[in-house]
Order: C-alpha cells, then structure tokens, then sequence
C-alpha cells in the first residue's frame, strides 16, 4: 500500500523506520497512552510483501531491488533475521552507556518478555552462567563472552512480527505508511514536519529509527541539522561453514557462543559473531554492496548438517581518516569485483596460497549452503585482518577440533558497517527537544535487543518519563 497523504496530517508522535526500534516504540506508547496518534512512516513494504527475487533457480544472485526486502519493510533488518535476541551488555550496542547497565538489561528482558507473549513461548533461552566452556575457552587463550541468548529462529521471529503488526493496526490503532521515503526532517515551531514524496506530515515529538539501511540518509540529516556526530568503526572478515557436529558442544549448551581470541601477530581482537547451528550461509546487500551472512530456522525440517558463524577483527581509524564504512565498503567491492559476488574458499587452499575451484569443493566435505564463487581470499582480505583470522581458526580448533580441517568453508566478505554515532543524551535526545535517536540508526545499538529496548525506553520518555512498569 503506497502512501498518498497530504499536508493536513498531524501527529502526536512520528516514528521514521519499522525496524525493532520504531516496533517496540510504537508498542510501549501505544500501551501507556492509548490515546496518542501515532505515525510510522516506512521505506519499505510491510510485512506479507517482503520477497527477495533470490530463488536460486531463476534468481541467483542480488538484483537490486528498488526496495530491499531484506533489509527493508516491517521488522527491518531484523525481518528476516535468526531472531537472536542477546540480553547482554558485553556485546550489541552501547546502550548501557547512555541509560545505565541495569536499566538497558531490565528493557532487554520487557522485550524479550514481549516475543514470549507474541508467538516465542516455545523457544529457548540459552546462558553461559555457570558453564564449565568459559575455563576450557580461557584455558586455549579465547575469551567467552557472557550472555543469555533468546533464540527466536527466523520462521518464529516472523510469527513474532506478525501478531506485533496485528496488534499494532488493529488494536492499537496506530498508522503505517509502507513504502514512504521520509527525505527530510524540518524543524517546526510546535515540533517537526517530515517530508516524503509527494507531501509531509507533522508531530510534536518525532522518533528516527532508520538502521543500518537509513546510515547514509542520516548522515546527510545530521549534517543539514548541526547534529554532532562520529564514525570511525568497520569490522571485517569471513563466515565460516563447517559440519555442525563440530561446534555441537559449543552450540547445544549455548546456541550461540561470542569468544574473542587476541592475536598474537598484531594484538588485534578477532571475535566470533551470529553463529547459526544447522543454518544456512546468505547474501546480504548493502547499498549495492553484497557481503554475507547467515541465519538459522528453529523448525527441524528447515536446518542443514552445517554450522554457521562470522569471524570479524575491528577496526578503528583515527585522524585524519573518518570513512570507516568506506573502507569496509571497498573490500566488499573488490570481493564482489573478483567473484561477481561473495567469494568462497576451503581453508586448507587458504593456506596453501591457491585459489578455490568447483572441483575442489564439491569434493570436499562441507556442502556450501550458499551459491557463492570459488576464489582467493588472500587477493580481497588486507594481510593483518587475513592472518588474524587464520590465527583464531587454529585457536578454535583447540576447543573444537575439526575448525581448522581443510574443507571447512571461509565465504567473504563479511563487512559489519557501523552506523554514525550521533551525540543524543542520556534519554537518546538530540540537542532538539523532541527529536530522538535510536536503533542501529543512532549508531548506539547494533542488534535487534539493543534497538528494541531503545525503542521502549524512548517511548516511556516521551509518554511522560514516570511510567515504571
Ligand atoms: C541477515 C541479518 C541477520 C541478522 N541477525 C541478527 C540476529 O540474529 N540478532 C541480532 O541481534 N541482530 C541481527 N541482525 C541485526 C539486526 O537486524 C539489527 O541490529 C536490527 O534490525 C536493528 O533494528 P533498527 O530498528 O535499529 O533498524 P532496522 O531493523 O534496520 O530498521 C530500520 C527501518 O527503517 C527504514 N528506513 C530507513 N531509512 C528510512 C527513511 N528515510 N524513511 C523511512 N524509513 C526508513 C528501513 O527500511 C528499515 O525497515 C541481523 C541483520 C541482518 C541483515
């Protein structure tokens, strides 16, 4: 349903982007002050749209589409997601600087409770408290983060979404303008008129939730409003496949394990990241720009023989540069240069110094769950972040042997972009009052507990700042 609005349309709050952040903010408001009249205003399509072309068969490989579903639509980035909720601190954001530790934790939990109510009842929720990994990770020199970890699954998350849409719509009342572009945000005397094609709207409060796909639309926003902001964070490296039997132990105790090796070359951190038992490898398009990821269904008959999961070092620039994400950005490219695509190699031909091959890997051991290109890492990767990621795999190998066989499969690149840092305050407010920040888009929260709790602690703001639960 394409908007056709005009002029006259006038909000108590807008919320810009259907991500977790703007879900979960249009919830809590809704729930404390029925009465507002709340607007979310979305790029993408709502939620039964949503179709990436990519079937394998016709469509193998990105084509571009105008509007990403992916990435786009009711759920954001998160549509289509495992629905790994984390409740951690450790990882996921920096939420807690801006509103305390306890407070992010006790909003993470309120969201997670959420899920539960609205179709995750039956799913688990993992921990690393009190597991016996910790010392055998701390005794190979690896550090295992801790965590509890609900795991939604992508078929449940989607259930999840579904009943929030319902209740959002039709009990809630709250409206939805799929496929509507905000292009501006203007300051107005009683609050802020936002602009899309074709017309505007206007509110006394308005809450921008853009992700990571809204990242270059806010920084022209912060640019043209005098908003402080700061980037100088880019993670890169692989996705790694292997026979899940391999990290069984890992994965059956803790779904997913975050460990961080320190390299003994350069010191760099190399991190294990979105791990996937049983999953399933996929391309991922950002800006034009594919890369990969992976994801995981809960129902049985949707999971594969392998395991998942990225191997990613930081890095952090400092002056003069201040294009991280372009730097990320270039790597891809040249992936995507090399290999049309994303790139796949057997680690055993990674370090031989030889490219992969079809032959080569069709006769290995690990079935590829994605169609990606057999090539050479070592041409797309810069040495330093290559060997860091060699190192961690021998590292892991001591904990899980079988990570370093020669078949497990490295798909590249992987490229977390991280969004801007805007400067917002204690209550995600930037120096306009009314004008919050929140989500992957401020830059404060990277995954979808993080922004789902920023939704909930903003809308408890704005509904009167007093409301306690
Ligand atoms: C394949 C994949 C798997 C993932 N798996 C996990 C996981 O298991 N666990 C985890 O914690 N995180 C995961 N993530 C990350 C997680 O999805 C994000 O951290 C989370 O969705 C961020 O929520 P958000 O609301 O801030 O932004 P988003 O989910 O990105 O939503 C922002 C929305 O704003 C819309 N928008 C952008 N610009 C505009 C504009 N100008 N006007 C109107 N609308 C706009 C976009 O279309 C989008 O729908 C995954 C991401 C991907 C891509």
């Amino acid at each position: 349903m394409e908007y056709n609005g005009n002029l006259s349309d006038t909000y108590d709050v807008i919320i810009v982007g259907a991500g977790p952040g703007g879900i979960y903010s249009a919830y809590e408001l809704k729930k404390i002050r029925p009465e507002l009249k709340v607007g979310v205003f979305e790029a993408g399509k709502e939620l039964k749209e949503r179709h990436c072309p990519i079937d394998g068969i016709k469509v193998k490989s990105c084509i571009n589409c105008k509007s990403c579903s992916i990435m786009s639509g009711f759920g954001g980035a998160g549509a289509f997601s495992d629905g790994k909720y984390n409740i951690t601190n450790d990882f996921g954001g920096t939420l807690y600087e801006h509103i305390g530790k306890s407070e992010a934790t006790e909003l993470m939990k309120y969201v997670d409770q959420i899920n539960v109510e609205n179709g995750g009842a039956n799913t688990k929720l993992y921990s690393t408290a009190g597991t016996q990994l910790k010392k055998v990770c701390m005794q190979n020199k690896l550090k295992l983060l801790d965590a509890s970890v609900r795991h939604l699954g992508t078929d449940i998350n989607y259930i999840v979404l579904e009943k929030l849409y319902t209740y959002l719509t039709d009990s809630a009342g709250v409206d939805f303008h799929f496929l509507t572009t905000i292009t501006d945000i203007e300051v107005t005397e009683g609050g802020y008129r936002v602009f899309y094609e074709g017309g505007s709207a206007t509110c006394s409060q308005c809450i921008v939730s853009v992700g990571r796909s809204g990242s270059k639309w806010m920084e022209k926003l912060c640019e043209r409003l005098k908003l402080p902001a700061k980037s100088n964070r880019v993670d890169i490296g692989v996705r790694v496949e292997l026979p899940a039997v391999i990290f069984s132990h890992l994965t059956d105790e803790l779904y997913e394990s975050k460990i961080v090796y320190r390299t003994e070359k350069f010191e760099d951190n190399v991190r294990t990241f979105c791990m996937n038992p049983h999953g399933i490898v996929v391309n991922e398009n950002t800006n034009g720009i594919i890369t990969v990821n992976g994801h995981s269904y809960e129902s049985k008959e949707k999971q594969t023989e392998n395991t998942n999961f990225a191997l990613l070092v930081a890095k952090h620039f400092s002056e003069p540069f201040k294009d991280s994400n372009g730097y990320g950005e270039s790597i891809a490219r040249l992936s995507n240069m090399l290999g049309g695509g994303v790139i796949v190699q057997r680690f055993g031909d990674l370090v031989r110094g030889r490219r992969s091959n079809e032959k080569r890997i069709a006769e290995g051991m690990v079935t590829p769950t994605l169609n990606a290109t057999p090539g050479d890492l070592s041409l797309v990767l810069p040495k330093r972040i290559l060997d860091g990621i060699m190192e961690m795999i021998y590292a892991l190998d001591k904990i899980a042997p079988g990570t370093a066989n020669d078949d497990t499969l490295l798909y590249g690149v992987e490229v977390k972009f991280y969004n801007m840092e805007v400067v917002v305050d204690e209550h995600l407010e930037t120096s306009y009052p009314g004008l919050y920040i929140i989500g992957d888009g401020s830059g404060v929260t990277h995954s979808l507990s993080h922004a789902s709790a920023s939704g909930v602690y903003v809308a408890r703001r704005i509904a009167g700042g007093c409301y306690t639960g």
